[in-house]
């Protein structure tokens, strides 16, 4: 339990991450019918992009401060539209804030819908209820994230959202993954499930892959991110999204979306993005 996200907080991988799952919420939301989002491994919920652990490594700087630069073309624009209305005025306020996930599904929630956010860390599930507080619709747990995941599906709502972003600090992560899908698919297979994966180590990454398309689930979809040449032993050069069971309408946006951002997230050669279906329909 040494990771701390605010290292990392709002780095080129949590634009890539934050960005499709506000995708994923907007089209959760073009029905009536209420959805719940569980997310696993919470984090705080917002960060200060002046506090000295932020300053530190600077990570946010080549990610969403690339963003906050750029020229945005108007498809891309309206793709990223639901996560920069969360996003674009935390980072304009003084100091400049960058929300969590627990955040930016909180604010595309509507009144029928529900959010759980799951925290191992006692000091940052503290954080979190205070981020959350005051909204009957959410509430911050601190549990063990892998366990909550199977226990809290699926939710009385049956439509919605599972975000699984671990530390990848173990080792195990990946297989954790895979054993905490298949188990929780059993019990919801109508939900959707963002499985976050860092790619630095090709052969592992594949491994997963590999693993994923032949669990006996159907509708996984790979969409990732690369900065630079992944490097086993370099620093975090992609990231990776696995998407079961996505709205039909997120493989086209991804698409659309994700080349533009590897260009504008390129930290050199090797950057470029990568989609497509581990196992159809
Ligand atoms: N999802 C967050 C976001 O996008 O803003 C970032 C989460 S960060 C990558 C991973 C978090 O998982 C850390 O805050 C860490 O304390 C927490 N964590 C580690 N092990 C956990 C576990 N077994 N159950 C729940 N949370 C855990």
């Amino acid at each position: 339990m040494n990771y701390r996200h605010i290292f990392h907080a709002g780095n080129f991988a949590d634009v890539v991450k934050h960005a499709l799952m506000a995708r994923v919420l907007e089209y959760l939301g073009k029905k009536d019918a209420p959805f719940r989002v569980l997310d696993t491994h919470a984090g705080i919920g917002v960060y200060d992009l002046s506090s000295e652990a932020a300053r530190r490594t600077g990570e946010w700087k080549d990610g969403i401060g690339r963003l906050m630069q750029a020229k945005i073309p108007d498809a891309q624009r309206e793709l990223l539209a639901p996560y920069l209305s969360i996003v674009e005025p935390m980072m304009k306020a003084s100091p400049p804030m960058y929300p969590g996930s627990p955040l930016i599904a909180q604010k595309l929630l509507r009144t029928q819908d529900r959010l759980s956010v799951i925290e191992k860390h006692p000091q940052d599930v503290t954080r979190l209820k205070a981020a959350l507080a005051g909204d009957r619709r959410a509430k911050a747990l601190e549990l063990d994230g892998w366990t909550a995941w199977n226990a809290q599906v699926p939710p009385p709502e049956k439509r919605g959202l599972v975000l699984v972003d671990p530390p990848f600090e173990e080792g195990d992560d990946f297989a954790r993954m895979v054993a905490g899908l298949v188990s929780a698919y059993k019990k919801w297979p109508g939900g959707v499930t963002l499985l976050w994966y860092p790619i630095k180590d090709q052969v592992a990454v594949n491994e997963f892959h590999q693993t994923l398309a032949t669990c006996g689930i159907p509708r996984i979809l790979a969409l990732e991110v690369t900065v630079a040449h992944p490097k086993d032993d370099g620093p975090l050069a992609g990231t990776g999204l696995i998407a079961v069971n996505p709205p039909h309408t997120l493989l086209a946006e991804a698409e659309a979306l994700l080349p533009w951002l590897a260009r504008l997230l390129a930290r050199g050669p090797g950057a470029g993005a990568r989609c497509g279906w581990l196992a159809g329909e």
